[in-house]
């Protein structure tokens, strides 16, 4: 009966994402990462639900099969730390339990310890990490290109004045621009499945190999590793690619 159960429910393909203060935190375009996620999920017959999360009062997090955090100025991110706040044992549970998780400049900062401003005040942060974030002048603005060993060549764009420092697993190795600052190389975190980085742009749909990396991440935490395995049916990165690579040139030579 069980098993027949679980047959039914994993034949529905459904799952979803939180999308974490929409209305707060959303720069150069970070809201066109779900735009992708949906759209190569459904091109594989899943439906991925959007939850929109404007409070975090009463959340209790169950059904979250992937989750998402854009950017922010300085004084959403204040705001959108008291929110999160509430939920971050739940959040780091999750993570920790291997929820995959997206998180873009302000909200790569967030899961860190603190955040000091420009003008040295201190914002305690997440803290589901163990790293810090110090702000500096010149805010490091540009393109970026990065090698990453996980999910080959990546382009995006940062725009930031925070220099983050911590010794986690990178996206990988900075070719131009800086990154999580502006001496390490070292382009964004990776634990477990949670990724943190400096890239808007939006991210994800120049780069489908990290799209893909959190949509089967997702489908394995819920409907486990064979699930993962058939529902991950290869797409066409042509076009993908091909914007991906002109950029990449494009930059490289400027
Ligand atoms: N306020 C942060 C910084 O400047 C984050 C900016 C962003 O999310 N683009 O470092």
């Amino acid at each position: 009966m069980e098993a027949a159960l679980k047959t039914k429910t994993s034949s529905l393909k459904v799952l979803n994402l939180y999308h974490f203060f929409p209305d707060k935190l959303n720069l150069y375009g970070d809201r066109g990462n779900i735009i992708s996620l949906v759209k190569r999920c459904e091109w594989r017959g899943i439906k991925l639900n959007v939850i929109e999360v404007s409070t975090t009062d009463g959340l209790t997090l169950d059904d979250m099969d992937m989750f998402f955090i854009g950017g922010g100025s300085d004084r959403e991110q204040s705001l959108a730390t008291d929110e999160l706040q509430k939920i971050k044992g739940k959040l780091k549970q999750k993570i920790e339990n291997g929820v995959p998780g997206l998180t873009i400049c302000g909200g790569y900062q967030f899961l860190g310890k603190d955040y000091i401003d420009a003008n040295g005040n201190r914002l305690e942060t997440l803290g589901i990490l163990d790293f810090s974030t110090v702000a500096k002048q010149p805010r490091l603005i540009g393109n970026v290109l990065i090698k990453s060993e996980k999910f080959g060549d990546i382009i995006g764009f940062e725009n930031h004045g925070g220099r983050t420092y911590h010794s986690f697993d990178t996206l990988g190795k900075v070719e131009k621009g800086n990154g999580n600052d502006d001496e390490s190389n070292q382009e964004g975190l990776l634990y477990r499945n949670l990724i943190g980085t400096y890239l808007h742009g939006p991210i994800l749909p120049k780069n489908p190999t990290i799209a893909d990396f959190l949509i089967e991440k997702a489908i394995e935490h819920r409907f486990g590793a064979q699930s993962a395995h058939d529902w991950m049916t290869a797409l066409d990165n042509k076009l993908e690619n091909q914007a991906r690579n002109s950029v990449w040139q494009r930059v490289k030579n400027g």
